[in-house]
């Protein structure tokens, strides 16, 4: 266990809040019609200080122009794509104004088998629009031309609110002739290919984004989107005056951190166990999200079971031996299913000894993880109060992704550390149901507002 020790001593270190994340950059949300009176300008998603005009709460500025969240202004029907999560969900998004605004959703899975994974670029946005027309059709709506939102989590040189190029593949996709190409343009390209439907792709985002922007619909302090599911990453609304990048010295804007890179130019060496080397060596982007491999959902199950296959080896679990369950298991979940699928009564005392280290392994891996999380999302937040040059932050955090959703304690041991890395800071964690997903559908009932207003 000295391995074991020391990493989670390591991952809990203070040391690590002074990591800065933000080692690529990425700007989200780039409009280029709005932009272009100021030369193909870089603006984005702008926040504002909330302010409140008649009923109107206006939440975002996109550029020079304001954009209302505005209960009476926004409604309609959109539709949303959300790909790159546990999940590829296809969503309708109706909001309504019956005198008081009211929000439904529906939302449909649909499994993206893992041969559409690695295949062609061709064939994955094939599959995507055929979910999309299944989902269309099952609604009524085949004939109409809505407008759709496309959450799409990779890391992306956004250009324009829709143009968006891929950098490159993470999180077990790898499809051919995708990266350095505009997503939206592959995704507009197969739909008109099949001829059935009609749809107007308005915008493309990340999930951080979106959860946001979900979270910064019912909480106007909400200025962190952070993911930890399949992989992970986080964005956050930085000042203007801090990005050299981009030009103009006014207002904030939304940096999409791309964390789950963080360490791909050697800062995380010192750190890095044999265990997530011999992950990142097996898999289908060796050097690339470093960070991510260390902490994300994806990753954490095969984790364990590098670490209980070296245990069994030297001798302390299973008696010596490397069982054939041990030598596969994808994810955490299969792992888990492994070991409680032996009825207790079947269990040897040497049995229940390894039964037992199994499970402080999985406890070890998991709380590395939210520690590591917490020290990176504490720098963020050091960012923003040394920002607003106040003593206490009040701030708060949305979060979606399967890990902070569904592991038991993942939330609560991330959110303990953060409090004690910056114990001046309130922080409040708003968990954003299909944020990911909503955002883009809030995005674009914006957008597309705004559009219509600007052809009249
Ligand atoms: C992607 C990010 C995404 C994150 C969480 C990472 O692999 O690069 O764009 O936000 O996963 O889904
Ligand atoms: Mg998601």
């Amino acid at each position: 266990f000295i391995c074991l020790s020391f990493s989670l001593s390591t991952c809990s270190a203070h040391s690590y809040c002074i990591l800065y994340a933000a080692n690529t950059i990425h700007t989200v949300g780039v409009s280029g019609e709005h932009t272009a009176a100021g030369g193909g300008g870089n603006a984005s998603y702008k926040r504002i200080n909330p302010v409140s005009e008649g009923s109107c709460t206006v939440v975002w500025a996109v550029d020079h122009y304001d954009v209302f969240l505005c209960p009476h202004t926004e409604k309609g029907d959109f539709l949303a794509l959300d790909l790159g999560g546990t999940n590829f969900r296809v969503l309708l998004v109706k909001v309504s104004d019956n005198g008081r605004q009211k929000v439904e959703m529906e939302n449909q899975i649909y499994a993206i088998p893992e041969h559409l994974m690695r295949g062609s670029g061709t064939q994955l946005f094939d599959h995507i629009a055929e979910c999309l027309a299944n989902f269309m059709e099952k609604l009524g709506i085949k004939d109409r031309k809505l407008p759709l939102g496309f959450t799409f989590s990779f890391p992306c040189r956004q250009t324009k609110l829709d143009e968006s190029l891929l950098v490159s593949w993470t999180k077990g996709f790898k499809c051919s002739s995708v990266e350095g190409h505009d997503v939206v343009a592959l995704l507009r390209k197969a739909i008109r290919k099949r001829g059935d439907f009609d749809i107007d792709i308005v915008a493309v985002i990340n999930d951080t984004v979106g959860t946001m922007m979900t979270c910064g619909y019912d909480d106007h302090n909400c200025e962190v989107g952070l993911i930890v599911g399949t992989g992970t990453n986080a964005c956050y609304m930085e000042e203007m005056r801090h990005l050299e990048t981009v030009e103009g010295d006014e207002g904030r804007m939304c940096v999409n951190m791309e964390w789950g890179a963080f360490g791909d130019n050697g800062e995380l060496e010192d750190l890095r166990t044999e265990f997530e080397r011999e992950i990142d060596c097996g898999s289908l982007n060796p050097g690339k999200q470093l960070f991510e491999k260390m902490i994300s959902g994806m990753y954490m199950g095969e984790l364990v079971q590098l670490i209980l296959v070296k245990m069994a080896k030297e001798g302390y679990v299973f008696q010596g031996r490397v069982m054939s369950a041990l030598a596969h298991p994808r994810t955490l979940q299969d792992l888990l299913r492994v070991v409680s699928a032996t009825p207790p009564t079947l269990l040897s005392s040497a049995n229940l000894t390894s039964l037992l280290y199994v499970l402080r392994v999985c406890q070890v891996v998991s709380t590395c993880a939210a520690h590591l999380c917490a020290a990176t999302l504490a720098s963020v937040l050091r960012q923003i109060r040394d920002n607003k040059a106040t003593d206490r932050l009040r701030t708060t955090v949305g979060v979606d992704g399967s890990v902070y959703k569904n592991h038991p304690q993942f939330a609560q041991r991330m959110h303990r550390m953060v409090h004690r890395l910056v114990p001046d800071c309130d922080v409040r964690f708003l968990y954003s149901e299909d944020g990911s997903g909503m955002g883009a559908a809030m995005v674009t009932a914006v957008a597309y507002r705004l559009d219509m207003q600007h052809a009249e």
